[in-house]
């Protein structure tokens, strides 16, 4: 047994009785054959926690467990009707049992009461999770593929605990710790650092660049030779963005089998962005560069954590993950390394801004020496309007369009605009400042949605105000309007206007967002509005400078069809998932306490450089911009 087991099962007295000790992840987790040491053993654990430092849980022997139909019918009659419908899922190998609900808080009862009722008569450790408001395929999958590696998860936690605690020590360690860039530095796309000290290797997000025009620049460059994928220890991923994770699946096809470290929501929105991926793929050139076998892989190893839960993830790195507000569930990844050694922040791409969906990006930590940042809009040059103006001016043009029977097409990601646009048009109709209206929504969109569902308590406070005091969750008014198959778009076309479209791809580069504009196009009633960036070349940033005429080919015969551009065209700003030049230094100038070094990344060349030179101005610290492939000592 590993050391740190011994001590806490010696540290014991001998009635407890322990028949097991394991690891999940960082956790410690005990079995018991004692069924009072179980129900009434907790302020000696308290006492060892309190000791040791780590987390300890204790749970039942299997053996002890009631048999599944009993414990079924005596949770049925303990949990109040208006939880909603519920679930029951059992993982014996580990005594825990989950219960899906669609009003988790009603199921938990007063203080725990209900779930602590359940423990006491079944002897089950319960747990109880949220049941996505919108039915959810995707989700329903992910837990299914737990489910049924249960075993192999068992196992595979354990696993991560003793490589973390073989060579554990509570004291400061000496040493180094490095950063290398293998992807993100000076470029936006395929994010990838390594993380390295004389203990652990640690890759900070994934990503993958699908703008790139050749394959050498898609990929992270994992032939970098600090990069050695048998020496991997774990990977972490700030959020669920394509050019965060979107290798990820491949790391797992070329056979690490280490942990992912990330919140639910990201895991759960990445894999459907990685199975998209292949999708597309697979429809345009037919060889992905994974299959949906390497993101099942992905799910099996993630291990998900909450915001502000600290987590051993090596014998020398605890991480903490803190709300970015940039999408659902992304995260500033913050390391304390080597016991004090170093403190440092990995910002992946945030928002120091209430969004109508999102709270800001936080900015205090309890220490901090270096940060890695993003400089998306690190220059004054660019001057981005305001979340607010935009808002007006989009419920303005939708107004106008209304007012004439048109259509409104607004091209969008799949992750994070949409979802917040849909929550402020949601929230104009239902206070009356914009006419109700019908806004479909295409098939994809609508899953990450789904998704959204699920996790409601990373929403802003306005909005968990909303769904857990007033019962109005705006993801379910009856406005928005899912369109799956081919004929429903087809109906969905042909309606009358007014009315509002949702659909992919944000640049207009193809999928359901290009069929729709060209049947709205010649329409002048219609309008087209653009929020997202629109890449060079893009049909989106084409109408953005005026085309007025566009012509598109048939692929197979060559045939040539012109679009007359007579629909409005507007194109918005303010509605970036990033900060702007103001917010990064705002965000800078808070965090807490003061950084000894910021390095600059995540942007093109000239941006990481002014924005890195406009930090050293302002706070006279260390910066850094550093280059593909260089790496920075932190310390
Ligand atoms: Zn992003």
């Amino acid at each position: 047994m590993t050391k740190i087991l011994d001590e806490v099962v010696k540290a014991l007295p001998s009635t407890a009785n322990i028949a097991e000790a394991d690891f999940e992840g960082a956790n410690i987790i005990l079995y018991t054959k004692n069924k009072k040491f179980f129900l009434e053993g907790g302020e000696n654990i308290k006492k060892v926690v309190d000791d040791i430092k780590k987390r300890i849980e204790l749970r039942s022997d299997p053996s002890l467990c009631l048999n599944q139909d009993k414990t079924k019918e005596i949770i049925s009659k303990l949990i109040p009707e208006d939880a909603g419908e519920t679930k029951i899922i059992f993982d014996p190998q580990r005594s825990r049992l989950i219960i899906e609900a669609e009003k988790p808080g009603i199921v938990i009862g007063k203080q725990g009461s209900i779930l602590k009722e359940i423990k006491e008569k079944t002897l089950w450790s319960p747990s109880v999770r949220r049941r996505p408001s919108i039915p959810c395929p995707l989700i329903e999958n992910i837990r299914n593929v737990l489910y049924e590696n249960n075993d192999y998860r068992k196992k595979f936690l354990n696993k991560i605990g003793k490589d973390i605690y073989d060579d554990w020590t509570r004291e400061k360690r000496t040493g180094w710790v490095r950063v290398s860039c293998l992807g993100a530095a000076r470029e936006v796309g395929r994010s990838c650092f390594l993380l390295q000290t004389p203990h652990s290797n640690v890759l900070l997000d994934c990503g993958i660049n699908i703008a790139a025009n050749n394959k050498q620049d898609m990929f992270p460059i994992l032939e970098a030779p600090e990069f050695n994928i048998q020496n991997l220890n774990a990977v972490i991923i700030s959020h669920a963005h394509l050019d965060h994770i979107g290798t990820l699946p491949w790391l797992f096809k070329m056979g690490y089998k280490g942990p992912v470290y990330c919140t639910a929501p990201t895991r759960d929105i990445g894999a459907l962005l990685c199975l998209d991926l292949i999708d597309i793929a697979n429809k345009e050139s037919g060889d992905a560069l994974y299959g949906s076998g390497d993101v099942k892989e992905m799910v099996k190893h993630a291990v998900c954590l909450d915001y502000e839960e600290v987590s051993d993830i090596t014998s020398d790195i605890r991480i903490t993950l803190y709300n970015a507000g940039h999408n659902l569930g992304s995260s500033l990844v913050h390391m304390h390394i080597g016991n004090g050694l170093h403190n440092f922040v990995y910002t992946g791409d945030f928002n120091y801004e209430t969004s109508s969906l999102l709270p800001p990006a936080v900015t205090k930590f309890p220490r901090v020496e270096s940060v890695m940042m993003e400089a998306t809009y690190g220059t004054r040059k660019e001057i981005v309007s305001t979340r607010k103006d935009s808002e007006d001016l989009l419920l303005k043009i939708i107004k106008k369009t209304a007012e004439r029977k048109g259509k409104v097409l607004m091209p969008v990601l799949g992750v994070g605009r949409s979802q917040e646009i849909m929550v402020i048009l949601e929230k104009a109709m239902r206070e009356g400042r914009l006419d109700k209206m019908p806004i479909y929504i295409q098939g994809m969109v609508w899953d990450v949605v789904a998704i959204h569902t699920a996790y409601p308590d990373f929403f802003n406070y306005a909005v968990k105000k909303l769904i857990f005091q007033k019962d109005t969750n705006p993801f379910m008014s009856d406005i928005f309007k899912r369109v799956g198959s081919q004929k429903e778009m087809q109906e969905v076309k042909d309606g009358a206007g007014p009315y509002i479209v949702m659909a992919t791809s944000g640049m207009l580069t193809g999928g359901a967002s290009l069929g729709y504009f060209k049947h709205f196009a010649e329409n002048p009633k219609n309008t087209l509005v653009l929020t997202s960036y629109q890449g060079a070349g893009s049909l989106g940033r084409r109408l953005e400078e005026g085309e007025k005429e566009v012509v598109f080919v048939e692929g197979g015969s060559k045939k040539q069809e012109v679009t007359k551009v007579m629909m409005e065209v507007y194109s918005l700003k303010g509605f970036s998932g990033h900060s702007s030049f103001n917010n990064l230094m705002n965000w800078v100038s808070k965090v807490e306490p003061r950084p000894r070094k910021f390095i600059v990344v995540h942007a093109e060349q000239s941006r990481c450089i002014e924005l890195a030179s406009n930090i050293y101005q302002n706070l006279r610290v260390e910066t850094n911009s550093p280059k593909l492939l260089e790496s920075i000592r932190l310390r």
